[in-house]
Parts: C-alpha cells; sequence; structure tokens
C-alpha cells in the first residue's frame, strides 16, 4: 500500500440528483484515477474516494468548481475513512425502499450538445422536438412525486426504446438516468390540429406552423410550463388581431428572438442582459428598446422597454432556424388574467376563438409554470416575476425555520413552503381574484407539499379577511394560523433574502395593502424586525373615490389629492387633465370625496404615483396594473432635472406623516407653466427619495438604526430606486433592496413564512 493513499467521504447536499451529478463525478474520479463510490442518499450525494493525497485535494477542489450547471450545492462535509482495497470507480444504485429525498431541478432550456444533435442530419435525433439530456429539458414540470425518476413523471408512459435505454444505463453517456431521455423511435410526438381542410395529415408539423405563422395566423403552441399564444411580431396585422382577441389593450407582449444579435436590432442590450438572456434559466429579460426599432408599434406600445427572451425549448429553435422569424410574439395562453392553460383539451377550450391552430404534444404538463420576467440594474439581475427556470429552487436562509406555509397575497401571488434552511417560492400564480386562480393555488399547495415533503404546522396569511387565501387559511384547523400584515411581510421578505437580524428601517411602498387599522396602507415607513412592526411613518391618508374604480381612473385620485390641498376650489385652474373628462363624473367623484360615500381613505403610494401622472397629463384611464406609474417614470427618462417637490414631513403621534399639500401646490403650478411632463416627473421622483431619506434620518435619530431594507412593487420603479440608494447611501445608510426575489407581491410570501415561524418561538 502508497502511504500517501487516502480515503475520504465527502456528503453533498443540495440540488445534486437528476441533474447529472453522479456522472460527472464518476468522470471526474476516472480522469484523475482515482477509486471508490458515488451514491444518492437522502439528503443528496455520498462519494468516497481513494487515492494519492494530492489526486484527492485535487478531486475535492474540481467537485464543487465543475460541478454540472444545474446542480446547486449547498454543504460538503468531508472525513478521513479507512482505505479499501479496491481499484475501480463505480456508481452504486441506491438502495431501495428509502425513499429519496432531495430537491428537484427547475425546467431547464435546450444545451448546447442537444441543439448540435437536432440540427445534424446525422444524429439519430435531428429535429427531434423533445431531445434532451441531464443538462437540459423538463423536470419541474412533469414530475407527479418524488423520487424524481421516469415512472414518476409524465413519462411513465413512454417506453425507452434499446437505444435510449443504453443511454440511460450507461455512466459515460449524457443521457444516464435522464429521466425525460427519448427519441423519434420511442418518446412523445408533436401534433397539429387546425380546423383548415388544406392541411394534409402526414405534414410535417414544424413546416406546417411556420407557413401558418408567416401568413399572420395565430397559434396555440405549446411548452415546457403551458401554451403560449404566438403570432409574428413583425406582422403588424397579426399582432393587433392577438390584442383584440385577448382583449389585451396596451399591455405589453413579450417576443422570443432566435439569438442576442437580433435581440441588439431591437434593443440596447447590456453585458449583464446578455447573460441573462443566455441562461440557462432563460427568463425574459426587459431591454430598454432602440430609438429606431423596426418592430411594431403594437407589441409594446407608449413603452421604453421591452421583453424578450430566447428560444429555450426544441420545438422553439425548430421554428425559428426553419422559420428564420426574427421575432415571434409569445404571450402566455390564457384569457386575460387566468392561469396559462397546459392540459391538449383544456387548452383547446379556454383557447378557442384565440388561435387558429394548437401546436400540441403527448408529453404532458403536470404544473403549470408561466415564463420567469428579470431586469437588469447596475449589472444586478433582478427578479420581477420568479417562476420557469428558477422554481423550485431554494432560496437560501441564514438561519433554520421549522416547516412552514405562507399563502402569498391577492395578485401576483406566489406560496412559500419553508423548512431548515430553505424557502420554497412557488411559481407565479397569478391573480386569485377569480376561481381558476383560486384552484391553481391549491394546487400548487398540494403539489409542493408533496415533492417537496413538508407538512407545515404553522400557516401564514395576509390580515386581509376577503382574500380567497385567507379564507382557505382559517379552515385549516388543525395548523398554528398567523395572520401577517402585507407590509411587514414585504419587509420581512427583504430581510430574509438579505440574511439581516434584528430590526431595520423599512420603506415598504405598493399599491394596496390590508392596514391594521382596516383601511388601505401603501406608503408605509416601518420599524421591523421578523416578529413586530411599528408604523413609524406613512404617507398622508386621501380617499379613493369608487374604491377599486379609481385603480382604473387615475384621474379620480387627482381630483381627490387636489380637493384635499386646494379645496374644490381648484377646478377654477382649469386644469388640463380634466379636458376629457365629462363635468358630471367629476361632480359626482367630488361629492363621494365630501360625503365620503364609496371612498374609502388610503396611504397607497401607488396612487399618488397615479394622481401625478393624471396631473401632467401623462394618463387619466389605465389599461393594466401600474400603467400610470410605470409611464410617470418613463417619462423622466434622460431628464437631467435637479429640482424637486417638497414634501412636509409632520409629526403625528409618536411618528410621521408625510404631507403631499406642498407638492401638489408646485405641480400645479409647474402645469400652468406649461412645464414639460418629462421635468415634472423627475422633480417628483426626486422629492419623494428625498423625503423617504428625510424620514429614515429622523427615524436613526430616534432609533440608532442605520440599516433600510425598501421593498413593495413601487420599488420596480428605477429611477426612484437609484435616487433613494443615492440619498441614503450618501448619509451611511445601509441599504438592502430585493433581487432573487421580487419586491412586489410575488415576494410577499417569503417574509410572511419567516413572520410567522419567528411569532411561534
Ligand atoms: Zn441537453
Ligand atoms: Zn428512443
Ligand atoms: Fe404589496
Amino acid at each position: 500500500m502508497n502511504v500517501l493513499t487516502i480515503r475520504r467521504e465527502i456528503q453533498v447536499s443540495g440540488l445534486v440528483q437528476g441533474v447529472g451529478f453522479r456522472p460527472f463525478v464518476y468522470r471526474l474520479a476516472a480522469e484523475l484515477g482515482l477509486a471508490g463510490s458515488v451514491k444518492n442518499t437522502a439528503s443528496g450525494v455520498v462519494i468516497e474516494v481513494q487515492g494519492e493525497t494530492d489526486l484527492v485535494e485535487n478531486f475535492l477542489a474540481r467537485l464543487q468548481g465543475e460541478a454540472p450547471p444545474l446542480s446547486q450545492i449547498l454543504h460538503v462535509e468531508v472525513e478521513d475513512i479507512d482505505y479499501v482495497d479496491e481499484n475501480e470507480f463505480r456508481i452504486v444504485e441506491s438502495c431501495k425502499g428509502h425513499p429519496v429525498r432531495t430537491l428537484i431541478s427547475p425546467d431547464v432550456s435546450i444545451c448546447n450538445d442537444c441543439l448540435a444533435e437536432l440540427l445534424d442530419p446525422n444524429d439519430r435525433r435531428f429535429r427531434y422536438p423533445f431531445i434532451n439530456c441531464t443538462n437540459c429539458g423538463p423536470r419541474f414540470t412533469i414530475v407527479k412525486h418524488i423520487p424524481y425518476d421516469r415512472p414518476n413523471t409524465s413519462m411513465a408512459k413512454f417506453r425507452m426504446c434499446p437505444a435510449c435505454q443504453a443511454e440511460y444505463d450507461d455512466p459515460r453517456s449524457r443521457r444516464f438516468h435522464a429521466q425525460p431521455n427519448a427519441c423519434w423511435d420511442c418518446g412523445p410526438t408533436l401534433e397539429l390540429w387546425t380546423e383548415e381542410e388544406h392541411l394534409p395529415r402526414d405534414r410535417d408539423p414544424i413546416t406546417a406552423v411556420i407557413d401558418l405563422l408567416r401568413s399572420g395566423r395565430i397559434g396555440a403552441v405549446k411548452g415546457l410550463g403551458g401554451f403560449h399564444l404566438v403570432a409574428d411580431a413583425l406582422n403588424a396585422a397579426a399582432v393587433s388581431l392577438l390584442r383584440e382577441r385577448k382583449r389585451r389593450i396596451e399591455k405589453p407582449f413579450a417576443i422570443m428572438v432566435p439569438n442576442v444579435t437580433t435581440a441588439e436590432e431591437f434593443c440596447e442590450v447590456s453585458q449583464t442582459e446578455r447573460e441573462v438572456l443566455q441562461s440557462f434559466q432563460r427568463p425574459i429579460a426587459l431591454l430598454r428598446k432602440k430609438k429606431r426599432c423596426s418592430l411594431s408599434e403594437e407589441v409594446a406600445p407608449q413603452n421604453r422597454d421591452l421583453g424578450v427572451f430566447l428560444p429555450y425549448t426544441p420545438v422553439h429553435q425548430l421554428l425559428f432556424r426553419e422559420g428564420g422569424f426574427k421575432a415571434l410574439v409569445m404571450t402566455s395562453g390564457n384569457a386575460s388574467e387566468e392561469p396559462i392553460a397546459i392540459d391538449n383539451d383544456e387548452a383547446r377550450k379556454r383557447l378557442r376563438g384565440l388561435a387558429d391552430f394548437f401546436l400540441v404534444h403527448d408529453r404532458d404538463i403536470l404544473l403549470r409554470c408561466d415564463d420567469s420576467v428579470v431586469r437588469v440594474a447596475n449589472t444586478q439581475a433582478i427578479q420581477v416575476r420568479r417562476s420557469r427556470g428558477f422554481v423550485p429552487a431554494p432560496i437560501l436562509l441564514h438561519k433554520e425555520t421549522p416547516a412552514v406555509l405562507a399563502l402569498g397575497g391577492e395578485l401576483k401571488n406566489t406560496i412559500c413552503f419553508a423548512k431548515g434552511r430553505q424557502a420554497f417560492l412557488s411559481q407565479h400564480i397569478g391573480d386569485l381574484e377569480n376561481l381558476a386562480g383560486y384552484k391553481f393555488l391549491l394546487e400548487a399547495i398540494g403539489h409542493f407539499s408533496k415533492v417537496l415533503e413538508i407538512d407545515p404546522g404553522i400557516i401564514a396569511y395576509d390580515l386581509h379577511p376577503d382574500y380567497l387565501s385567507t379564507k382557505w387559511a382559517l379552515q385549516q384547523t388543525d395548523r398554528i394560523l398567523v395572520g401577517v400584515q402585507h407590509h411587514h411581510a414585504h419587509i420581512a421578505s427583504c430581510m430574509a433574502e438579505n440574511h439581516l437580524d434584528g430590526a431595520v428601517i423599512g420603506l415598504a411602498l405598493d399599491g394596496t395593502g390590508f392596514g391594521t387599522d382596516g383601511h388601505i396602507w401603501g406608503g408605509e415607513i416601518l420599524i421591523a424586525d421578523y416578529e413586530q412592526f411599528t408604523r413609524a411613518a406613512h404617507l398622508e391618508c386621501v380617499p379613493m373615490p369608487g374604491g377599486a374604480a379609481a385603480i382604473h381612473e387615475p384621474w379620480r385620485m387627482a381630483v381627490s389629492y387636489l380637493a384635499q390641498c386646494l379645496g374644490p376650489e381648484f377646478r377654477r385652474a382649469k386644469l388640463p387633465f380634466l379636458d376629457g373628462i365629462n363635468p358630471k363624473r367629476i361632480e359626482i367623484v367630488l361629492r363621494m370625496i365630501e360625503r365620503r360615500l364609496n371612498a374609502p381613505v388610503t396611504s397607497s403610494c401607488g396612487r399618488l404615483f397615479d394622481a401625478v401622472a393624471s396631473i401632467t397629463g401623462i394618463r387619466q384611464f389605465v389599461n393594466y396594473e401600474g400603467q400610470a406609474a410605470i409611464e410617470l417614470e418613463m417619462a423622466a427618462d434622460g431628464c437631467a432635472e435637479q429640482g424637486r417637490y417638497p414634501f412636509e414631513l409632520a409629526a403625528n403621534g409618536d411618528g410621521f406623516v408625510i404631507r403631499t399639500n406642498p407638492m401638489f401646490q408646485a405641480l400645479v403650478s409647474d402645469v400652468l407653466a406649461s412645464v414639460p411632463a418629462g421635468m415634472m416627473s423627475a422633480r417628483f421622483h426626486n422629492g419623494l427619495a428625498d423625503v423617504l431619506a428625510r424620514t429614515a434620518r429622523l427615524l436613526r435619530e430616534r432609533t440608532g438604526l442605520h440599516r433600510v431594507c425598501a421593498s413593495g412593487g413601487t420599488f420596480n420603479n428605477a429611477l426612484l430606486v437609484q435616487k433613494l440608494s443615492r440619498a441614503l447611501e450618501a448619509d451611511g445608510f445601509e441599504v438592502f433592496l430585493q433581487r432573487q426575489v421580487p419586491c412586489g407581491d410575488g415576494g410577499l410570501s417569503l417574509g410572511q413564512a419567516i413572520i410567522a415561524t419567528h411569532r411561534c418561538r
């Protein structure tokens, strides 16, 4: 025996199963001439490795440095063990009967090796629309149960042919234990459904679809996480038709383009944005449109940005490579805010009238999963909608937590299961206002608890008594139930993502959240830790005339604010923003405000943005959530305005209230002086950032806290984030934002989960 020979046991935990980890270990050991074994265990992978000290050290270093792209190593434990007489490295079967508890990988875009085979006429999978390997393909969306083995996926019904089986069994193959492994002979197939008679049945579906799209037709194409509605983005008539059929006015569509070079024809693409576009998660990246963009304005009307993503399935690749499209509109296959359709027959029913044809296949999608949306600010990728490609990879926590389920909010909903040091946020579930959304919520709860094997003893929910999620929570009488205030959850989400402890100054700015006083909050400055919070300051409250109607019609909020600060006589100023509104409607709104009829009060920051967007003449009616605020932000683009509108910070009981009167007075005199809208927008942003920074300073004097967490949907506003962080950092504050988890309501569930577990301690 060589004296330098050692044997070590290496326990690796994390996302290391179903991602090609064992073949990687096998190849690495073989390359270094090491003996030993690797096998899956309940918590990950255990490796025994034996050989000369240097080589074993080398193995350890490369194990982490070169791990497969989809793996995510959470923890490695190394121990010296006794030498064994062997000179081979083996992959050992995991013992049956011991269910493997491990992480399931998200769905992954087609890898370069599979792409090369897809395009190679000599490869046996040439043009095969379901080609995949351990480095790519569907995962999360085809899993029924754990462990992640073929019989527990929607691939169970396909029996592998001898050639595929041989790859599956060969540790040296890229398809070793690739559960969705398939080929022309044994796997799923595409099928084209159309009402049109002149399409021969034996026609290749891909080429037929290309012809249909070229002729301006709209298709429903089944992808990884659901159906997309697809149209040629360079065909203005097709895009308009899609808008008309989907009844989607002005809300931007995302486009898929064949590669980064084409993206650069339409948009500015930074280095980080390029990386985001090409990442294996393939999210939709929000990119800045070029001044001269050849795309139809109908794709994203009045919008500075364009949602762009690259092909991520073999079907997408074939459509682009053989169809030569420059850009395809790809939007969720659903009727406005409903969940995305996944089942073939369901799609045919629900999308009838929307699509001219259906490109379907027989590999069932078991769990719907929308595309993710990411934007880049200062070379950092920020999650706007965390879904396909990222889910169900965990968010790592810095402390142990008991098993908990958090149900999120009402719009852009996600749920969160957490246990140990991992928090699993669900895919985008969407709006729970409709029954379909609620059913999807229940589906997600059932599925996650099964595949994660988490039985939550604690359930966290929003304080709003009318939310369907709240009602569901209150029925779970055998659990500990914890109601969490909306804005507290936003701040805790930001703290958890940034691994903070103790108390912080929390800036929680958004549209709507139920307050502890029963009012609608949304411009909140909290002193918060994981257990509790105090409302240290907030935007002053104003009536929302007509309730929800005020969200759809920003001019109502403008009237409300102006009536409050200038009195009803403000109409004598003849501000142009009301020119298009029927005077009778203005009268009614004024009466609602005066008599407090159907006019709940709110401290919402979203509504403040709406009012300013209205008075500057930018927008009186919105067609999608946040539209007025988004357009107000964009109006300030490139405006180097240094001036700012004054907000007043007044004492209010134990805290402060931010009064808007002087701000609106200054705004109105600018409107009367015909100051350009962009300049007014910049002055508003500057003023808001300033008053928030001043508030933080006063709270620091009182509490000694110097860490600021900023969360809530308003922080999707990059301009505000930039101005505010600059002001705070210049003043010695540490500023924490959200990146991995959305700052909007998609990130609420994480905060709820953490607060609930702390309350139960
Ligand atoms: Zn692959
Ligand atoms: Zn096969
Ligand atoms: Fe919110």
